[in-house]
């Protein structure tokens, strides 16, 4: 948008958002080619976007990596592929003590989603028991923290039991527009993940899914893939910032800039004005000192260690929070009423407890 419609352009998208019309495709785009000098002007319009249905809470969250690297697919921005030669640490399923003690630390240092994340193209049947066993020790311990899990693509009758467990949330991200997304992998398809999103949906899993940016896709494919997210009706967006891992093939896909990041964050408020909006991986090398702006755009970021890479201490993390202005959510602060989550179809806990860390970006 040019600086002289950018204010009637913007006016509009943010009447738009906060009345929770969709903003169309168009001003999706227009929000992502605004120049710098507008930048303020798009961050301004986000965040009162964001305060009218989140306030100014922001809701941390905290990813276990059960299972690392040595996973046969072959998405190109991922440290985990079997052809990768990043370095990163390999290991096969951690027990569940470990998980539920890694993720009752998290809890206790401010965490209110947990998200168990497993590296692979999906689970075998005796992975989900596991994780679903995870899964009830940490409800057993902390019944009001959300558990998400994140495992791959799911078969039939995979995303039930997962609810049967306990479970919140299933996390898969459509990553990046449909027509894009041969360039990244070419071992599952785009319509295998928006079925894995549906089932989980249909299950009564709360959909978490987002995107990848920064691997070399126009500003139509963000957009597209936020407007695929939309049609989906996530619960959760997270946004991931490419971290170019050496020996991936993007490896050297360094193209963002603070500036980009912002705007994209803004695009995806205003496609998901009600809906959480999460920074993810990647933030801290590409927001860089820009970080506490983000939380006007998104509501929700994850705690600085990510998959296979370590990002900033949650000391950090917490004080870029309370620097900006904002207040981290409270485990017993329920979402917006127009976000309720859904009816947890409820399970038999145990108990458990403990830890890791060493993380990376997506899945
Ligand atoms: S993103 Fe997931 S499915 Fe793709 S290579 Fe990495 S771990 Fe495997």
């Amino acid at each position: 948008m040019t600086s002289q419609t950018c204010d009637e352009v913007l006016l509009a998208i943010e009447a738009q958002a906060v009345c929770r019309d969709r903003v169309d495709r168009d001003n999706l785009l227009a929000v992502l080619a605004s120049g710098d000098d507008d930048l303020l002007d798009v961050i301004a319009a986000a965040g009162r976007v964001r305060r009218k249905f989140f306030g100014r809470r922001v809701k941390l969250n905290d990813l276990v990596n059960m299972k690392s690297g040595m996973c046969p697919e072959n998405c190109g921005y991922c440290s985990q592929r079997l052809a990768s030669s990043a370095e990163i640490l390999k290991y096969s399923w951690i027990d569940t003590d470990e998980a539920a003690q890694h993720a009752q630390c998290a809890i206790n240092a401010g965490a209110k989603r947990i998200c168990l994340v497993a590296a692979g193209r999906g689970p075998a049947d005796r992975d989900l028991e596991r994780v679903a066993e995870t899964v009830a020790a940490i409800k057993d311990s902390a019944p009001a923290a959300q558990v998400c899990v994140c495992l791959g693509l799911l078969k039939r009758g995979q995303a039930e039991r997962l609810g049967q467990a306990g479970a919140d949330a299933y996390d898969h991200n459509l990553n990046t527009s449909a027509e894009d997304y041969a360039q990244i992998c070419s071992t599952h398809t785009f319509d295998d993940r928006t079925a894995t999103v549906t089932a989980a949906k249909t299950a009564g899993l709360s959909p978490y899914s987002g995107a990848v940016v920064g691997m070399g896709e126009f500003d139509a494919d963000i957009v597209d893939v936020a407007l695929a997210l939309r049609e989906l009706q996530p619960d959760s967006v997270p946004v991931n910032f490419l971290i170019p891992f050496q020996g991936t093939p993007l490896g050297e896909h360094w193209e963002l800039t603070p500036q980009r990041c912002l705007r994209i964050l803004a695009m995806f408020r205003f496609a998901f004005p009600n809906v959480e909006v999460r920074i993810a991986g990647g933030r801290e090398i590409h927001l860089r000192t820009l970080q506490p702006l983000a939380l006007h755009p998104a509501n929700s970021m994850v705690l600085g260690d990510y998959l296979t890479s370590q990002g900033q201490s949650g000391d950090a993390d917490r004080a870029i929070v309370a620097d900006a202005g904002f207040v981290i959510e409270g485990l017993d602060e329920p979402n917006p009423a127009d976000r309720a989550p859904r009816p947890s179809p409820g399970a038999p806990m145990r108990r458990w407890h403990h830890h890791p860390r060493q993380y990376l970006n997506r899945r």
